[in-house]
This record gives structure tokens, C-alpha cells and sequence, in this order.
């Protein structure tokens, strides 16, 4: 398998420090705010690699970290009058919910940046007794000067590097290298501090990240990842303090995800471009929908999110979906051709010659389009032999536990089902008869048929469709 490596601006083969084992840190949402659909690409995109690595047969180790105390945690929870797990907990947990909802994999550990305190403080007294690091006005400053390397992940030149000056901030622009901060002296009276030999104060938003990395999966990790936008300074900074620390390299491969815009400009409030997950469930969007569109466009290059991308996803989703279910209920009694297999081999190479080939996700979807059509061109309607179905089935399972946008063979509850007819009745009522006529199609691909009598719409299950 081959990845783009920041680091060295390669594509290079990917192997694991551990045979079949890969550890992989993601940095994870600042819970201050819901996460906005930029946020998901990147996290999605991670799943995406997770489900990939794993399809492939590694077993893999993934830290994905809350941000729980950071400048913008502590200036909202105080815009709010609360504590600052008081304001973050509603944050978090609708954070593991949206993970849910778009079919991330839980990954391993989530640790919060506010219980690995312990751990940080100790980090910083190992780069103080090391050398890398000073003291001025309670605050400790990581001394950047006395890192040779420091500046090879974003490129900086070293001469645009400022020495004994420093930054408080945590986030900063490049044209502004400094010494940063790894542990802010507490400054006002009400601000969340813990105790340190240093005094009073917090971690800074860098260090949470080396910290919370290495306690988990060791020094050296197999692969780091994030959006674009934390190349500099966070994961600069994240790699200075991990390699003064220990001596040995932090990170084995730099993996960045491009950002995402909407409707070709930057997300932000003022355009009114700037959607969170829940806006647009709220506006009836699928989410498999939504992280169809996410995973769909190779991650390093930009992807522009617009409306008209939603509808093609679920467009291509149904597809898929009414291709599972018309294979799952064939009728052809014909006996078991061979080709299929042959035809399952085929795309399966392809499909892994393209995800292996730096996540290449266009050409791993490709092989699975290629592959419907052409069965249904051997088999108008899908009318695989009934001795073929299972093998058909697994195949696309076995994409699916990449891609996992399709929702294969799963019955309607009853509840769900009653849900469409309301809404069925409703558009009839306001004359939208093309929403009603596409509700009732949608339900009889699912095998299921509605019957309108005088005062109620009834509805009957043809047949089981999970084989
Ligand atoms: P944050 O909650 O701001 O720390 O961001 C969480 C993750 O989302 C980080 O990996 C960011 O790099 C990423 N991210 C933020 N905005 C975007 C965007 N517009 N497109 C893609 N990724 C983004
Ligand atoms: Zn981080």
C-alpha cells in the first residue's frame, strides 16, 4: 500500500513499525462547538483509512483525541457562566453521536486532553531538564532554536525563524515563528488551572496532542493525521515536542487531508455557507448521503461541497442499494456460472489496486460501478443465478465494510415504515404527487407494496430481502 507522506512530499510504500499492527493518532474535534461538515471530511476521510488498513488485514491501534481545554473551550464556557466540563460534555457527546450517525468505526481511545494533565506536566519538566524549554513570567516556552530540525514538516525556511521571541496563542500564522508555549501561568482569577512545579496553569493545545499520542501508542507512531490547516503549527510544534523529548522520531507518516469547501468558497457564518452535521439532517439530507459526499473525492485534493453532490450520492447510493436487493431476490434458477466469480476477482483486484494506491477512492468506487453494470449487462435486472447470489453479496458487503454508506438488505421497522406513508400522505394532500409516487417506489425496491383503502393506506411485506 502507498501514501502521500507529508514529511517528505512523497508517495511512499506503507509498512508498519509492527508487522500487522498500525497505530495511528487523529487529532480530534475542540469540543467548544458541533462539528461542521469540514470537520467530518477529515474525520471521515480518517475512517475511511482506518476501514481500509483494516480491510487489507492490519490490525489497527487509533487515538483520536478531545480537545477539552484550549483558548476557545475556556473563552465560550466563560461567555456561558459554566465550568468548563459542564460546557464541553454537551460537545462531546453530540460529537460521538455525529460519529454514529455518518458510520465512523469507534476507534479505540478518546482520551480528554483535562484527564492526562499528570502526564503533560511531566513532559514539559522532561524538555525543561533537557534544555528545549524556559520559564519566563509562569509560563513555559518550548526554545524552538534548539531544535536543528524543527520547521521540516511545513517547510520553514530557518532563517524566518525568530529565537528567544514567543507566542502565547495557540494558534498562529507561519509568518509568525516563535517560541511557542507549552504551559500557560494562570492570568486571570476564574480561568480552569491546575497545579505544576511550574505554578499554576494549563496545558497549551500542541502539547495536549504529543502527550495524549504517546501515552497511548508509544514514541514512534505509524501514522498522524488531520486536515490540512494543522501541518503548522500544531503538528510542527506536536513533533518538536515528541522528538526533544525522546530522541526518536515521532512520526513515521504525515497524512493531511485537503479542506473542504461549500459550494466553491470557504465555509464561514457571514456567507451562510457554514453547515454543521445537524443543520443538514435538519434540512432532510441522508447522512449516508452526506458521507458519500465526504469520502467520495480524493483526500488531498480540495472538495467542494454542494447541494447538487448530495442528491448525486444518493443517487448512487440507491443504485447500489437496488442492485443488492434485486440480487437477493433473483428468480433465475439457471445454474451457477463461473464467470461471476471471475467477474468478483477481477473487481476486487481493481477496487484494491486503487485504494491501494494513496487511498485512491474514485477508482475503488469506479470498480464497484463497473462491476454492477457489468452484471446487469450479463444479466438484465440484475437476474443473477440463484447459485451466484451469495458470492455477489459478500463482495459487496466486503466493499461495504470500506465505503460503509450502503445500507444492504435491512428491513424497514414498522415504525419507519408508517413514518413514509404519513409523509406519502402528506405530499398527496399538497399535490406533490411526485414525492408521493417516489416514496411508494422506494418502498416497493424494499419489497414492500401499500395498499390505499377508503380512510387508511395499509402496506404488506412481499418477501423477506436479506438472504
Ligand atoms: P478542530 O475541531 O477545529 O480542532 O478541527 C478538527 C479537524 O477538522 C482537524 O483535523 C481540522 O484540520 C479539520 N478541519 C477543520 N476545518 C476543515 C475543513 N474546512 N475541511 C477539512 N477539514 C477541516
Ligand atoms: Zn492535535
Amino acid at each position: 500500500m502507498r501514501l502521500y507522506n507529508t514529511l517528505t512530499r512523497k508517495i511512499e510504500e506503507f509498512t508498519p513499525l509492527n508487522d500487522k499492527l498500525v497505530t495511528i493518532y487523529t487529532c480530534g474535534p475542540t469540543v467548544y462547538d458541533y462539528a461542521h461538515i469540514g470537520n467530518f471530511r477529515t474525520f471521515c476521510f480518517e475512517d475511511l483509512m482506518r476501514r481500509y488498513l483494516k480491510f487489507r488485514g492490519y490490525q489497527v491501534k487509533q487515538v483520536m483525541n478531545l480537545t477539552d481545554v484550549d483558548d476557545k473551550t475556556i473563552r465560550k464556557a466563560a461567555e456561558q457562566g459554566l465550568g468548563l466540563d459542564e460546557y464541553t460534555k454537551k460537545y462531546i457527546e453530540a460529537f460521538m453521536e455525529d460519529c454514529k450517525t455518518l458510520n465512523m468505526e469507534s476507534v479505540e481511545f478518546y482520551p480528554r486532553a483535562t484527564r492526562t494533565i499528570e502526564e503533560m506536566i511531566e513532559l514539559v519538566s522532561t524538555l525543561l531538564e533537557k534544555g528545549h524549554a524556559y520559564e519566563k513570567d509562569g509560563s513555559v516556552y518550548f526554545n524552538i532554536s534548539s531544535l536543528p530540525t524543527y520547521g521540516r514538516l511545513s517547510g520553514l525556511d530557518r532563517r524566518e525563524i525568530r529565537t528567544g521571541v514567543s507566542v502565547d496563542s495557540d494558534e498562529y500564522e507561519k509568518d509568525d515563528v516563535r517560541d511557542f508555549v507549552l504551559w500557560k501561568g494562570k492570568k486571570e482569577e476564574n480561568e480552569p488551572a491546575w497545579h505544576s512545579p511550574f505554578g499554576e496553569g494549563r496545558p497549551g493545545w500542541h502539547l495536549e496532542c504529543s502527550v495524549m499520542s504517546m501515552k497511548y501508542l508509544g514514541e514512534t507512531l505509524d501514522i498522524h493525521a488531520g486536515g490540512e490547516d494543522l501541518i503548522f503549527p500544531h503538528h510542527e510544534n506536536e513533533i518538536a515536542q515528541s522528538e526533544a523529548a525522546t530522541g526518536k522520531t515521532f512520526v513515521r507518516h504525515w497524512v493531511h487531508c485537503k479542506y473542504l469547501i461549500v459550494e466553491g468558497k470557504k465555509m464561514s457564518k457571514s456567507l451562510g455557507n457554514f453547515f454543521t452535521l445537524r443543520q443538514l439532517l435538519e434540512k432532510g439530507y441522508d447522512p449516508m448521503a452526506i458521507r458519500y459526499t465526504l469520502i467520495a473525492a480524493h483526500y488531498r485534493k480540495q472538495l467542494n461541497f454542494t447541494f447538487d453532490s448530495l442528491e448525486n450520492a444518493a443517487k448512487a447510493i440507491g443504485r447500489v442499494e437496488s442492485f443488492y436487493n434485486a440480487v437477493s431476490q433473483t428468480a433465475n434458477r439457471n445454474p451457477r456460472s463461473g464467470s461471476v466469480s471471475e467477474l468478483i476477482t477481477k473487481y476486487r483486484a481493481q477496487f484494491t489496486a486503487a485504494m491501494d494506491d494513496d487511498l485512491n477512492i474514485s477508482g475503488g468506487l469506479a470498480a464497484l460501478f463497473e462491476f454492477i453494470r457489468e452484471i446487469n449487462t450479463k444479466y438484465p435486472d440484475s437476474q443473477v443465478p440463484e447459485d451466484n447470489k451469495t458470492e455477489i453479496l459478500a463482495f459487496l458487503d466486503e466493499l461495504n465494510t470500506v465505503i460503509a454508506c450502503f445500507h444492504f438488505g435491512e428491513e424497514l421497522a414498522d415504525e419507519e415504515i408508517m413514518k413514509l406513508i404519513d409523509e406519502r400522505n402528506q405530499a398527496r394532500k399538497d399535490r406533490n404527487f411526485a414525492r408521493a409516487d417516489e416514496i411508494r417506489d422506494q418502498l416497493k425496491e424494499m419489497g414492500i407494496i401499500l395498499e390505499d383503502t377508503r380512510d387508511a393506506t395499509r402496506f404488506k411485506r412481499l418477501k423477506q430481502v436479506k438472504s
